[in-house]
């Protein structure tokens, strides 16, 4: 048979393969070297196992009725429930979502939490709704979605532009809807509905924790090292808070409002307020303002891309100057920029070991509200950075032995948990 056969659904254009063709071509390249005996259930990797479009029309704050494009995907539900984020952005598509979906379903194999792969989102720029247009939109959606969910169906999360609000707001409507609270619906809650402590901070102390081991092994001392960030969300603005923290120097943040450059190091916590004052880090007073391009050439040990998918591609990865990149987005290095930096000597930290401390958070969230007995934030602290240690060394282990990328290795490790659960499952019926 031929482990090296991508395929695509009849419902994803070829003309416009997105996202979902980057996942495939990661699968692709490790399928040579997974067992023998999974290669009869790779195609299971290669096809969502169930996605869903839902129309949400919610009515707007001048009485309108305005209609927005949902979807949920379930990659894969081989290991335990699906599990994944919502994302409301204007650029959300259903190769999108299932890409990320699939990421999700590798993620969770490779820090070993018993949650299969899903994700969803809307396509709609929150920024021009109102509070209640969010509400009502959120709702609405979860309404639409919800034979989909459940606490031991399909766990949804935060991710771009979501927050615990957000998570509130599904978890009150699906409650509503079985006439019961059902807290484990969602995870990413508020702490007084069953939220986590140290959720908030999880993905971002994940790609602090694997970035400090990757530095490790490359004997480059965090102390002083340069740091570069892209995106100052919820895991950009962690992350680069905890780097400071550990001595390092954040020399240049983007976002969606431009490119902020400090040699000596940017404060972040100013940054934080002015960002929450001001909603925009355009003319924050601690920094120059450079071209969004030139973000890319900075000088740096490190850098975190920490927003969009594709942002390093075949068009700067010559630029990157970094030693070591630590994919805090999901899917945010293209192929042909992983090549490119690989033959320049950069190491990559994959998106699906590096952001994965929001999800194992996740995890421990679902735990808590199962069993409704809740930990202390050391606890969980501690919990996080030892499986995110564990997974980030045997992914450095087999890289070594094998001659293959982090992100080749971290794909070799998941894909065959989640295909040796496949396989023994067997078919139905
Ligand atoms: N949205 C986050 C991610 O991409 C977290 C998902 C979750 O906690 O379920 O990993």
């Amino acid at each position: 048979m031929n482990v090296n056969a991508p395929q695509l659904p009849s419902y994803i254009s070829s003309e416009n393969l997105g996202p979902w063709h980057i996942y495939l071509q990661q699968v692709e390249q490790v399928a040579p070297f997974l067992d023998k005996s999974l290669w009869p259930w790779i195609e299971t990797l290669r096809r969502p196992k169930r996605s869903m479009i839902v129309d949400v029309p919610i009515r707007r704050d001048n009485g309108e009725v305005e209609h927005f494009e949902g979807y949920r995907v379930h990659h894969n539900t081989s290991r335990g429930p699906g599990k994944g984020g919502v994302r409301f952005h204007q650029d959300v598509t259903l190769s999108e979502v299932m890409a990320l979906a699939g990421w999700m379903t590798i993620k969770n194999a490779v820090v070993n939490v018993p949650f299969g792969g899903a994700k969803g989102g809307i396509r709609v720029d929150p920024r021009q709704l109102s509070l209640s247009e969010l509400e009502g939109l959120t709702r609405r959606y979860t309404s639409e979605i919800s034979s989909m969910i459940g606490p031991d169906k399909d766990i949804p999360a935060p991710d771009m532009n979501t927050n615990a609000q957000t998570m509130a707001w599904m978890m009150d409507t699906y409650s509503m809807g079985e006439g019961r609270t059902v807290t484990g619906v969602v995870t990413g809650k508020p702490i007084s509905l069953g939220g986590s402590l140290g959720r908030q901070d999880a993905t971002g102390r994940g790609v602090f924790v694997t970035a400090r081991e990757a530095a490790r092994k490359l004997q480059i001392p965090l102390e002083g090292a340069r740091v570069a960030v892209q995106g100052f969300g919820n895991v950009g603005e962690a992350s680069a808070r905890m780097f400071a923290q550990a001595g390092a120097r954040i020399v240049a943040i983007q976002d969606v409002s431009g490119t902020i450059y400090n040699a000596a190091g940017l404060d972040v916590a100013a940054l934080k307020a002015y960002q929450q004052a001001n909603g925009t880090l355009l003319s924050a007073p601690c920094g120059e303002f450079i071209d969004n391009t030139a973000f890319w050439g900075v000088p740096c040990e490190f850098m975190v891309p920490a927003a969009l998918e594709s942002q390093i591609n075949r068009f700067n990865a010559e630029q990157v100057l970094a030693r070591i990149v630590v994919e805090g987005a999901n899917g945010p290095t293209t192929p042909e920029a992983d090549a490119i930096l690989a033959e320049r000597g950069i190491t990559v930290v994959p998106d699906v070991l590096a952001n994965a401390g929001g999800v194992t958070v996740s995890y421990f969230e679902w735990v808590q509200d199962f069993s409704s007995f809740f930990w202390s934030e050391e606890e969980i602290n501690a919990r996080l950075e030892r499986i995110m240690a564990e997974a980030f060394n045997a992914i450095w282990q087999l890289a070594e032995q094998r001659g293959m990328s982090l992100r080749s290795a971290a794909f070799v490790i998941g894909c065959s948990r989640v295909l040796e659960a496949r396989a023994t499952r067997g078919l139905y019926p």
